[in-house]
């Protein structure tokens, strides 16, 4: 099986490794979900069309790229939740999978990515950190975000958007509030995500991490020795990663655990020398799920050559960027703001449906993305 998925993987240009859940763990949740439909009272006629047309969807034999399924995240994603909250989730889920595709927003973006810090202590050799005209302080884009600012941000999206994540250009441990800010969110997401390097550890962010407030954490690492690791994460020690991942673990086995927590190592794919099988049973034994994505040249966003892509962008209906200075911004390729749509003051809401931010999905839908940059030359679709 290891070897089948390795030579996906090559193929693909993409590859994700998570537990694959048999036609009977599939059903029993597809059952589950259908039963759950007699507590649809609770919700909006909104909501309630969705989730049935999800639930729909997931129990016909129908294929299409507008037709939702349930992959095998999805329901790892909805086995660390209660069953009380399966239906919110569903929600949420169709919407960031399904919308962009039909090319639909609604009040609130499908996700939103948080940037408690654009400063980053590594400079990994794919990553905008290496353009020093980025990080040079002079310039702007450095800083750490205030914690009201992260609080009036949250009280905005919560109850409204479930699939949150902290991260966006930096490292976000490198901010000094980072405790207080993952604190803040506890109970308030049935998806929140903080990705990570890994590198600075320490067991109190272990045990805020674990606290139920997280639900995915993400390790970006893309090599299983130490070499190859400090070459592509530099400033990076694949050792110290590994013994904050044990003690990560130790807290977990100690303190928390009935903790449903994901944990996942998230990697480049950027070139014919990585080992990625050795990488498969290396991370195995410290992570539950392991991903490798297809390489973009972030750190050369404005330079790289133009392409021939003019399928719109996915993310234009996905995500909304929320930067440590209250920038708004429809993803992190642009990581010098340069389609940025906004700044947010009060209204999360109000910017994802701005004319800021419907001028360039209207480009995109138009086949002209090629007269925005750095969108001309960037991959994501
Ligand atoms: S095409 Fe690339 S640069 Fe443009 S919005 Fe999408 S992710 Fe950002």
């Amino acid at each position: 099986m290891e070897k089948k998925a390795v030579d996906k993987f090559i193929k693909s240009n993409s590859f994700e490794h998570f537990h694959v859940f048999n036609n009977f763990e599939k059903n029993e949740i597809i059952q589950t979900l259908i039963e759950l439909k007699k507590d649809l009272k609770k919700f909006s006629d909104n909501k309630k069309k969705i989730i049935l047309k999800a639930i729909a969807d997931i129990s016909s034999t129908e294929e299409g790229d507008k037709i939702f399924k349930l992959k095998d995240n999805t329901i790892a994603e909805l086995k660390s939740l209660d069953k009380e909250d399966y239906l919110e989730y569903l929600y949420h889920r169709y919407r960031y999978e399904i919308f962009p595709k039909a090319k639909e927003i609604d009040h609130y973006p499908p996700c939103l990515q948080i940037e408690p810090s654009s400063v980053c202590n590594f400079r990994c050799i794919f990553c905008f950190e290496t353009d020093k005209t980025f990080t040079n302080k002079k310039n702007g884009f450095m800083g750490t975000m205030d914690f009201d600012n992260f609080k009036n941000i949250i009280d905005d999206a919560q109850g409204n958007i479930q699939f949150l994540t902290l991260a966006s250009r930096g490292e976000p441990l490198v901010s000094k509030s980072i405790n207080k800010m993952i604190s803040y969110t506890n109970g308030k997401f049935l998806n929140l995500k903080l990705n990570t390097n890994a590198s600075l550890f320490t067991e109190e962010i272990c045990h805020t991490i674990l606290s139920d407030t997280v639900k995915t954490l993400v390790i970006s690492a893309d090599a299983a020795e130490k070499e190859e690791y400090a070459k592509i994460r530099v400033n990076g020690d694949l050792n110290k990663i590994v013994k904050n991942l044990e003690m990560l673990n130790s807290i977990k086995e100690k303190h928390y655990k009935k903790s449903k927590i994901i944990t996942r190592v998230s990697g480049v794919n950027f070139s014919k020398d990585q080992n990625f099988k050795k990488m498969l049973s290396f991370w195995n034994d410290y992570v539950d799920q392991i991903v490798f994505v297809k390489y973009n040249p972030w750190e050369n966003s404005y330079l790289a050559p133009e392409n021939d892509i003019d399928e719109a962008c996915s993310d234009l209906w996905r995500r909304m960027f929320i930067w440590w200075d209250k920038k708004v911004n429809p993803c992190d390729v642009d990581y010098k703001s340069k389609l940025s749509v906004g700044v947010f003051e009060n209204s999360i809401s109000d910017i994802w449906k701005s004319n800021n931010y419907n001028t360039l999905r209207k480009k995109h839908l138009e086949k002209n993305r090629k007269e925005l940059t750095p969108c001309k030359s960037c991959t994501v679709i």
